[in-house]
């Protein structure tokens, strides 16, 4: 077979990729040489700015199969058939790091799964954790400033991160859970998966129900605990890259039984723990996990930029018999994910090939931008109401009113105002050797701060969540201290 010819983008071939024109044989470099300016220039701009949070990612190509009746509560067509399967991206993610950073270590993971269906997009930008750090968006930047690089030192900060923590009591069950064995987990595969807020499923009958997402990991979970983490981070910065893609290509295909929790419209107004509040879980007591389906993933990328570092989750992309939630978090992203792929990739990002969809049609008015790369509308009208055919909206019932209107108020409720009970239960919830390594690893954590204050102040927060705990790490800080 004939070599394949290198060429410039114009398409021009390239006669020499090895030596730049020089004006003759000691001469200095020509800018003549296209070739070369073009090359160098192309270099310089192959990075895109780096996701602010979740920087560092690894993606893979799946299904998802519905195993259970789920029409009494929502009428999403990819949920309407047992055994329907919906093609699916997965990107799972370290959160604090920069795009290079090791993977073995204590940070939440982002677990955000796009279903391709055929009403369009459906993103659930997930993490592992069931539950988050905070319950207010605007907090978001100071508590991912405490958490990332010192604007002085540029390292993580003990000091910031405690005295964030120790100043917002809310985060105490989320610390817990992220200094506890789950918060290194010690592969993707091996990990669970939660949509962490509340969403609302709506039926063909317009009723609501407040529904929360459980992927349980057929894999058994596995974690990273003592001096494994370091070693592993060392040796194989990349561990769970590697791991998730040495995996599916071998055939040993990860998957997740995907639950839910089901809360009536009505028991939102009057239980007792607020159920939009993403830093609490709904105990499996009142809301017990129903299975509805399986998720595989079967396929990795075949080139990382263009499907993983291109890819843009956007937890505002619902389909008709989904929605969101009053839960604050879930609001404030609904702007920030779109806005944060509008920066860093740009205007036109969802005609991507990894973003764009697949087993729906796009046709609307939205024209032009930076890098439009498709026929832009062709011919098409560009406005509408117009009489030229162009795309109406649907007045099928099966659309109306994508998961129904809020009727009533959701305000911010204080039902609530415990911030500690449910960071005391799940201390309760690990066996005592968890325990035990909950105490090392917080000990050794928070007693580097230089502050007692903050200590102080954090060790109040554990002994409110429960007494044992706060008490176990205060000795542990006082001997490590002393
Ligand atoms: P349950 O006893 O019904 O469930 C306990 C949950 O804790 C299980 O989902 C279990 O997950 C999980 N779990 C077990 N060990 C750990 C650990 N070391 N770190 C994190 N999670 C762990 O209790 P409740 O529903 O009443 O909840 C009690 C506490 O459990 C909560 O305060 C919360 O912190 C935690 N939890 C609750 C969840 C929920 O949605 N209700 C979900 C996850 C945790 P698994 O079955 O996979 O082992």
């Amino acid at each position: 077979m004939a070599p394949r010819r290198l060429t410039e983008d114009s398409g021009s071939p390239v006669a020499d990729n090895q030596n730049s024109q020089t004006a003759g044989v000691q001469g200095p470099v020509l800018i003549q040489d296209h070739h070369l300016v073009e090359k160098l220039a192309k270099f310089n701009r192959e990075r895109i700015p780096e996701r602010i949070v979740h920087a560092r990612g690894s993606g893979a190509y799946g299904y998802f199969e519905l195993t259970r009746d789920v029409s009494q509560w929502t009428h999403a067509k990819f949920l309407s058939e047992v055994g329907k399967r919906t093609d699916v991206l997965v990107r799972f993610s370290t959160v604090a790091g920069g795009r290079g950073a090791p993977e073995a270590v204590r940070d939440p993971r982002g677990f955000a799964v796009k279903f391709y269906t055929e009403d369009g997009n459906y993103d659930l930008t997930g993490n592992n954790t069931p539950i988050f750090f905070i319950h207010d968006p605007l907090k978001f930047p100071d508590f991912i400033h405490s958490q990332k690089p010192d604007p002085h030192t540029n390292k993580q900060e003990s000091d910031n991160v405690w005295d964030f923590f120790s100043l917002s009591p809310e985060a105490t069950h989320m610390f817990t859970w992220l200094f506890g064995d789950r918060g290194i987990p010690a592969s993707y595969r091996t990990m669970n998966g939660y949509g962490s807020h509340t969403f609302q499923w709506v039926n063909s009958e317009g009723e609501r129900v407040w529904v929360k997402y459980h992927f349980k990991t057929d894999q058994g979970i596995e974690c990273l605990t003592g001096d494994q983490p370091a070693k592993v981070a060392g040796e194989n910065p990349e561990s769970h890259t590697t791991d998730l893609m040495e995996a599916i290509d071998a055939g040993n295909l990860p998957s997740w039984t995907v639950n839910i929790q089901v809360m009536p419209d009505a028991d939102a107004q009057t239980y007792h723990i607020n159920p939009f509040d993403v830093t609490k879980v709904w105990p499996h007591a009142d809301y017990p996990l129903i299975p509805i389906g399986k998720m595989v993933l079967n396929r990795n990328p075949v080139n990382y930029f263009a499907e993983v570092e291109q890819a843009g989750f956007d937890p505002g992309n619902f389909v008709p018999g989904i929605g969101p939630s009053p839960d604050k978090m879930l609001q404030g992203r609904l702007f920030a994910y779109g806005d944060a792929h509008r920066y860093r990739l740009g205007i036109n990002h969802t005609q991507l090939p990894v973003n764009t969809p697949k087993a729906a049609t796009v046709d609307n008015y939205g024209r032009d931008g930076l890098m439009r790369f498709d026929d832009n509308g062709a011919m098409d009208k560009n406005y509408e109401p117009n009489s030229f055919g162009g795309p109406v909206q649907t007045d099928e019932p099966h659309y109306a009113g994508i998961a129904g209107g809020m009727s009533g108020t959701y305000e911010w409720d204080d039902r609530d105002t415990d911030e500690f009970a449910q960071a005391g239960a799940l201390y309760r919830v690990m066996t005592p050797p968890e325990q035990d390594r909950l105490i090392a690893s917080i000990a050794g954590d928070l007693s580097q701060v230089s502050k007692d204050e903050i200590i102080e102040r954090s060790l109040a927060n554990f002994a409110a969540a429960d007494a044992e705990y706060g008490a176990r790490l205060k000795a542990a800080i006082e001997a490590l201290r002393s």
